[in-house]
């Protein structure tokens, strides 16, 4: 890893980070969403446009996203660093919210 990185501010309020690609089946730009299911609220995940209307199967989590960016170099050097940065930051906060919402799902069970 390079040391410039060390000079960089950190991930937060960073927005854009993962960038959004042409769907590599359909062209169409791949966009962002947020999950809107019990089991998944607040949890982003990239999808083609197309996946509603033709069916097109480009589809991924988040991290998923990333390591497809990844893989096919539409993200290099530190870009790699700031997404996957930013990537795990949101699921640590995705992933405490739904704790949150555990805990409090327990205590009015009680
Ligand atoms: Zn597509």
């Amino acid at each position: 890893m390079s040391s410039t990185s060390s000079a960089r501010s950190g991930f937060r309020g960073r927005t854009v980070v993962v960038p959004l690609i042409p769907c590599p089946h359909c062209q169409a730009t791949v966009r962002y969403y947020v999950s809107n299911t019990e089991d998944h609220e607040g949890r982003v995940f990239y999808r083609c446009p197309n996946h509603a209307p033709t069916g097109c199967d480009f589809w991924f989590w988040e991290m998923e996203y990333v390591a497809y960016l990844v893989d096919a170099h539409f993200l290099v050097g530190n870009q790699v660093v700031d997404a996957v940065g930013a990537t795990e930051e949101r699921r640590e906060d995705f992933i405490s919210a739904m704790n949150e919402r555990r805990r409090i799902a327990a205590q009015l069970a009680k």
